[in-house]
């Protein structure tokens, strides 16, 4: 992928918690480059990173940070060196959105749904009232909801409903990126798949470029182009969907997929055998290298290479030789 073309570009980005028990390591060395109209799945089992990959880009992690490095550019420009201010006046809500984890069920039930989703529009000084709540209708319209839904309440949607107008609210700005961390996960499965059709269409229509994070591989490379498969907070393996669907090289990868039957008809649902490891003390050498059916002596000691950004289909395994 050309410079040009990269909408985001993450390099090196490592954040530590501070906790009780020492800092948590939860992100080490990620980096991920995002083309402009491209779907990235972030896949990986609760605790790989995830959502602290998303809240990094969205400059909204926690306060206990006990360290954080690395640089994120939108467009070619440094997001790390914004300020607060300045990052919260043309960048958060404006050009990269995110639907949380839980959004639905977080939003305020004493507002109205029209209101909500109209919120980010107030603060944009140029926007009259009326004009905020035309674009809002907008914007319910194209996720599927009539105008009438504009004056109703949280507790009057259904959870497909109320998912659609939390997407809604994240795509109100018109922004170029939206992550959407585990936008279908309480949802029924008829429902979920309605909204990865809405998801599809919207960002066909609107050009957008998404980072998709799940647990769920199957459900990631639906929508994905890419796929950025994280384990203990690095990436492992990324590739296109179907290099890393068909040729999957990390053995955490190849588990994964094993246990997504919707793919591969193969091992029950979602169980990968052993215990995520402690963040606190992460393994020496390979992070995975506790669980791992292929593990050899060097895995113990030393942590495979660094993947860089958009190679081509890499991998962090010493299976796999010095370099992909
Ligand atoms: P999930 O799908 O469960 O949200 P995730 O893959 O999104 O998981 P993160 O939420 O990014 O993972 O968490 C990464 C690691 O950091 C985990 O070990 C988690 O327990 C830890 N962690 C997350 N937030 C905090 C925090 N505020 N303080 C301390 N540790 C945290
Ligand atoms: Fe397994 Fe070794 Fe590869 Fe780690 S580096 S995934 S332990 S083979």
């Amino acid at each position: 992928m050309s410079m040009a073309s990269r909408l985001l570009e993450v390099t090196d980005l490592n954040v530590e918690y501070s906790s009780r028990a020492g800092p948590v390591k939860a992100l080490e060395s990620v980096s991920l480059a995002v083309g402009r109209a491209e779907t990235i799945g972030i896949v990986g089992e609760s605790g790989s990173g995830k959502s602290s990959l998303g809240l990094s880009i969205m400059k909204l992690l926690p306060p206990n940070i006990h360290a954080f490095s690395g640089v994120v550019r939108l467009e070619g420009s440094d997001l790390t060196r914004l300020s607060e201010n300045e990052f919260r006046r043309t960048v958060r809500w404006k050009k990269i959105s995110m639907v949380f984890q839980g959004a639905m069920n977080s939003m305020n039930p004493v507002i109205r749904v029209g209101t909500q989703i109209a919120e980010p529009l107030f603060f944009d000084s140029s926007l009259s009232r009326h004009d905020a709540e035309r674009v809002a209708k907008r914007n319910l319209r194209a996720v599927g909801l009539s105008d009438e839904v504009f004056r109703r309440y949280p507790h009057e949607l259904s959870g497909g409903m109320k998912q659609r107008a939390v997407i809604a609210m994240a795509l109100v700005t018109n922004p170029k990126l939206v992550l959407l961390d585990e936008p279908t996960s309480a949802l029924d499965v008829s429902v979920q798949a309605q909204i990865m059709n809405l998801l599809k269409k919207l960002r066909t229509e609107m050009g957008l470029s998404i980072l998709f994070i799940s647990h769920d591989l199957a459900l990631a490379s639906e929508l994905s182009e890419k796929i950025a498969v994280m384990y203990a907070g690095q990436i492992v393996e990324f590739g296109t969907n179907s290099d890393v669907l068909t040729h999957p090289l990390h053995p955490y990868t190849q588990l994964l997929l094993a246990s997504a039957p919707r793919l591969t008809g193969g091992l029950s649902p979602g169980f990968i055998p052993g215990i995520p490891p402690d963040l606190v003390k992460p393994p020496a050498g390979c992070r995975f290298h506790p669980r791992c059916p292929y593990v050899f002596e060097r895995c113990k000691n030393e942590d495979p290479l660094e993947l860089v950004p958009d190679p081509g289909h890499s991998v962090r395994c010493w299976l796999h030789g010095e370099k992909e």
